[in-house]
């Protein structure tokens, strides 16, 4: 097709995301919110008092600054989400990491949140810039050589989202020839370039600038976690369909820097403690849960021996 017969229809499209991001900004009745839960709903996390980690360098050098700095998403519906007019966070992973930084002995207020994509986690850890991550952050031996991973607190699978009018999508097996955009370093990019070479990947830094893509028809799907997925369509529920079966296993983990193993442990024995005393399914509730999708058991914390 040529530029200018195309022209009409990316209008079209266009205008059809203009009113949809009107919409979400509005916070319709009936639609889910825009920007997350309202604070209020949210549950609140009992602050650890005399919590002490000696053996943590990065739990002692956060101690002593008087914060944490944690690295999440800002672009991703129910789980990591940043507010432009206040910068407030909010989202699954934002309550992981309230619940966590409560655990060893943070308030809220002493939770700085900083938006670090994909592509940029291990190095984020590696240099002191964040204590931890916490945003849809799969575990895997690759990873682990570079960082540690406590949890998993959730496990979410590869899936497409697609435009509403798509018939032809329904797995990775019919994207041969199709433009699949996805992030930059991440795992679902990494595994349709392996198994799936016929298909067209484009990448960017993060999931929003993709589904930007797919609404303005210049790519066919995106291709991320099933978690991160179900939110975008569900702020678009005439735009966007997520198709087929998870194809793959996502286990998610809060990244710490590599070695800190007191702190990993921490974070285990904390997650373990959250799930059992019911703040886990109330921070599910609140957040992930909102995108219809009834709270599973979360999986079963890995332990691993020091590498
Ligand atoms: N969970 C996958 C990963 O860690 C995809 C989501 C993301 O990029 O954060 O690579």
């Amino acid at each position: 097709m040529s530029r200018t017969a195309r022209l009409p229809r990316v209008l079209a499209v266009l205008t059809v995301l203009l009113a949809v991001l009107f919409a979400a900004a509005c916070g319709k009745e009936g639609s889910p919110p825009g920007k997350g839960p309202a604070e209020s709903r949210l549950p609140e996390y009992e602050v650890a008092k005399d919590f002490q980690l000696p053996d943590s360098p990065t739990w002692t050098r956060a101690k002593k600054r008087g914060y944490l700095r944690v690295g999440v998403k800002e672009d991703q519906p129910y789980l990591g989400e940043r507010d432009p007019a206040t910068g407030t966070y909010s989202g699954f992973d934002i309550e992981i990491a309230k619940m966590m930084a409560a655990s060893l002995g943070f308030p809220q207020d002493k939770v700085h949140f900083r938006t670090i994509a994909s592509a940029n986690r291990e190095t984020a850890l590696q240099n002191g810039q964040i204590d931890f991550y916490v945003g849809t952050y799969t575990i895997n031996d690759k990873r682990k050589k570079l960082v540690g991973f406590a949890g998993p607190y959730y496990m979410a699978g590869q899936s497409l989202l697609v435009r509403k009018n798509e018939n032809d999508i329904h797995g990775p097996e019919d994207l041969d020839g199709k433009r699949v955009c996805s992030a930059t370093g991440s795992t679902p990019y990494q595994r349709i370039k392996a198994d799936y070479p016929k298909a067209i990947l484009v990448s960017y830094d993060t999931y929003s600038v993709c589904v930007d893509n797919l609404l303005t028809y210049q790519v066919d799907a995106v291709t991320t976690d099933d978690a991160i997925l179900i939110g975008y369509a569900a702020k678009a529920p005439n735009e966007l369909k997520v198709v087929g079966r998870p194809f793959s296993e996502e286990p998610y983990g809060i990244g710490v820097p590599h070695g800190d193993n007191a702190l990993r442990l921490a974070l285990d024995d904390a997650l373990e403690a959250r799930e059992k005393n019911g703040d886990w399914k109330k921070a599910y509730d609140a957040t992930l849960g909102l995108s219809g999708v009834p709270a599973p058991k979360p999986p079963a914390i890995d332990r691993y021996p020091a590498s």
